[in-house]
């Protein structure tokens, strides 16, 4: 879920200090990519899934299933070719938020040939085995799942763990902070949201009301220090960590372009088709142990990992914040990027005129759809910064772009090529939730790289006015 970085992560009152030194040399190194990388042609189809999983322990005697706190120590093991074998294995592996997650993706990109797409289950199957192979197949599973139904359940870890409401990343009723990756990263992400947001994220997902639901739906939670369950709201499941979101699985893809403008135009175009794979692919009715009234997974995540204060949230007037910002830096985009879509654009966008107007100036013919995407993406602040990282050479780096890039977690990513890389300009389609079987994951990702072909073949217009595009 973004760029790792090794080192000592800074507190948030740190990083928040360096969020302008941040934002003024990430839009350098943009700068630098797209000069250097503007004009790349030639590029041909190159294409990939990511595949995130949740690793179960099963307790058949009391008919138990718990979440199993393993994926990093697997992950060395499952990354031994990669690391043997660069360029030839067959599989790649890569942390992800909770640590009982693991994310898969092919070892090589796959190619335009037909031969390509019938590939892409057999490569899913094998990093099921992969990983399988490590588990005791008596007790242990891996499980491409969405959302585990008892995430934040009592005793929903193995080994168990408990949550601690009053300190540490989450401060959570329900979600221990032992559920977190290991990784400096996540923590230190979970504390400077909740710390730059001024309290805890708030979820409240409408509950399932059937027969015997009482109603109003009223939890009793345990009574505890500090925030506790004040945000809860009557007739919903309440959440309080971003774990719930984080801790849900996905199903991404990632394509090559040929070129800058052939990404433009599929990243505008797939945009349209978001509400619509996310609905198609809809895999999440159960949270915290209750049935509830959605059935998708967005709208926890949006909201598990939502930094803007009261300020940004237009909850009180603007005094210390730069911004009134509409959603959640996890949520559906917010403009298309092609000048040919401006006529269907939203004029409402919020953006960081200084970056605007320098990405203009200095972008050597970056035009004004481009330069406002950027700039929409620049008004957040970063949420980690690791302090062996904070001067870098905005030449060879690409760091402090991709810091605030990957943590713009949209429903599509338009990814410049990293630096010093062969690469090309890529699109990222992210909305679709994570299917039981590879089968089915294997034709959500075939679908979605095959009408990218149909796009460009029929010249398909299928854009529609920003604003009536259904927000997932
Ligand atoms: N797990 C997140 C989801 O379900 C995505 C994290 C990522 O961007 O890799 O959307
Ligand atoms: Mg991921």
């Amino acid at each position: 879920m973004g760029l790792l970085t090794e080192g000592s992560p800074l507190s948030w009152e740190e990083t928040k200090k360096y969020a302008n030194h941040i934002r003024s040399h990430g839009i350098t190194q943009l700068l630098n990519i797209f000069k250097r990388l503007q004009h790349r042609e030639n590029d041909c189809l190159k294409w990939g899934d990511e595949v995130e999983y949740v690793v179960v322990k099963f307790d058949h005697a009391k008919k138990k299933a718990k979440l199993l706190l393993k994926g990093q120590d697997l992950l060395p093991k499952l990354q031994e070719e990669e690391h043997n074998n660069p360029g030839k294995n067959e599989t790649s592996w890569k942390p992800e938020y909770a640590s009982y997650m693991l994310e898969g993706t092919p070892g090589q990109p796959l190619g335009g040939c037909m031969r390509h797409f019938n590939m892409i289950e057999a490569n899913m199957k094998l990093r099921r085995q992969e990983v399988m192979n490590l588990l005791n197949p008596e007790d242990e599973c891996l499980l491409s799942m969405t959302c585990f139904p008892r995430i934040g359940c009592p005793q929903f870890t193995f080994p168990c763990e408990v949550p601690t409401p009053t300190s540490g990343a989450s401060n959570s009723l329900f979600f221990p902070d032992q559920a977190i990756n290991r990784h400096p990263r996540f923590s230190t992400l979970t504390r400077n949201i909740r710390e730059r947001r001024g309290r805890k994220v708030a979820i409240n997902v409408p509950i399932f009301k059937d027969v015997r639901t009482p109603s109003p739906f009223i939890e009793k939670f345990p009574i505890v220090e500090g925030e506790g369950a004040a945000a809860a709201l009557p007739d919903h499941i309440y959440l309080d960590a971003m774990g719930f979101g984080m801790g849900c699985c996905c199903l991404q893809m990632t394509f090559q372009a040929c070129n800058i403008d052939e990404a433009r135009h599929l990243y505008d175009q797939l945009t349209v088709l978001t509400p619509i794979i996310h609905a198609l692919s809809a895999a999440a009715p159960i949270f915290r142990g209750y049935l509830a009234d959605v059935d998708c997974r967005w709208n926890v995540i949006s909201a598990a990992v939502d930094d803007r204060t009261e300020e940004e949230q237009g909850l009180v007037p603007l005094k210390n914040d730069r911004f009134r910002i509409r959603k959640s830096r996890y949520d559906s985009i917010d403009s298309y990027l092609s000048v040919a879509a401006t006529p269907y654009s939203d004029i409402d966008l919020v953006y960081d005129e200084e970056i605007f107007q320098r990405l203009l100036n200095e972008g050597e013919g970056m035009d004004e759809p481009m330069a406002k995407h950027f700039a929409h993406l620049y008004i957040r602040d970063p949420l980690t910064l690791f302090s062996e990282k904070i001067h870098l050479n905005d030449e060879k780096d690409s760091d402090h772009f991709e810091n605030i890039q990957s943590t713009n977690w949209q429903t599509m990513r338009f990814k410049p090529p990293p630096a010093n890389s062969p690469i090309g300009w890529r699109v990222e389609f992210r909305p679709t939730e994570v299917q039981l079987t590879d089968f089915e994951n294997a034709a959500f990702a075939t679908f979605v790289v095959l009408i990218t072909r149909v796009i460009i073949s029929f010249n398909l217009n299928l854009l529609i006015p920003f604003p009536r595009l259904t927000r997932i």
